[in-house]
């Protein structure tokens, strides 16, 4: 269980920012875990704003929604610079589905963070392929502190970090939800990758015939 390093609200103390990251795969509880500590800064009574891209409004169009059906009020902006414009003066900053943005939200968060904000970011950390996918692991690097949250594998029960793509398509960006994606453990992935594409070797083979 994550532990927050500052939930007072002591005005005398200088204000001191950090960069929070909760990753993994889809389903793991990124989403929950980020509203989660956004709730309890909201209890301590810290100026809280959230923020999530425009692009991604699978569930609602203003709320950022886990997939148990919590959810809280946020921002949708196209442009990661937005979040900087709509931030003086908050405490805490949450930015939910971070893999959606382009790598200046690494440049936003360190700005915000500099500036004495807490900011908390969830996404995931790697897209369908298992590849690292957009800001989100050069966030890791900066951030203080990193959480990586599980799924349960749907084909074994074991934890899972991968999000398998159900659906045909290659695009890096499909939003979707059990419809497209399963999480899956490491080995029920690659079982699963073997599966879509047919073995290298007997494609060669095929074309010399
Ligand atoms: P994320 O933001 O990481 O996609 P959410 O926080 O939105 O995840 O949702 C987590 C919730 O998803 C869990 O509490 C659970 O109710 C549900 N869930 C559905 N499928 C799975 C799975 N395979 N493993 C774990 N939780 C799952
Ligand atoms: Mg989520």
């Amino acid at each position: 269980m994550f532990l927050e390093p500052r939930v007072g609200t002591n005005r005398e103390a200088p204000r001191r920012g950090w960069i929070e990251v909760v990753c993994g795969s889809m389903f793991s509880g990124k989403t929950e875990e980020l509203i989660r500590r956004l709730n309890r800064a909201t209890i301590a009574r810290q100026r809280v704003e959230i923020f999530k891209p425009a692009l991604d409004t699978r569930y609602h169009a203003h709320d950022v929604v886990s997939h148990n059906a919590n959810s809280i009020r946020s921002t949708p902006v196209a442009l990661a610079q937005e979040i900087l414009l709509m931030t003086s003066g908050c405490d805490v900053v949450g930015i939910d589905e971070a893999q959606f943005f382009d790598e200046s939200l690494i440049e936003v968060c360190v700005q915000l963070a500099n500036r004495g904000t807490r900011v908390i970011v969830a996404g995931l950390d790697m897209d369908y392929a298992g590849k690292p996918f957009g800001p989100v692991p050069a966030l890791m690097a900066v951030a203080e502190y990193v959480t990586k949250v599980h799924a349960v594998c749907v084909c074994c029960g074991e934890l899972a970090s991968y999000s398998f793509r159900i659906a045909a398509s290659e695009d890096k960006i499909l939003l979707g939800e059990t419809d497209s994606y399963e999480a899956r453990c490491r080995p029920c992935f690659i079982e699963g990758m073997k599966e879509k594409s047919p073995p290298a070797r007997v494609a060669a083979r095929h074309e010399t015939l």
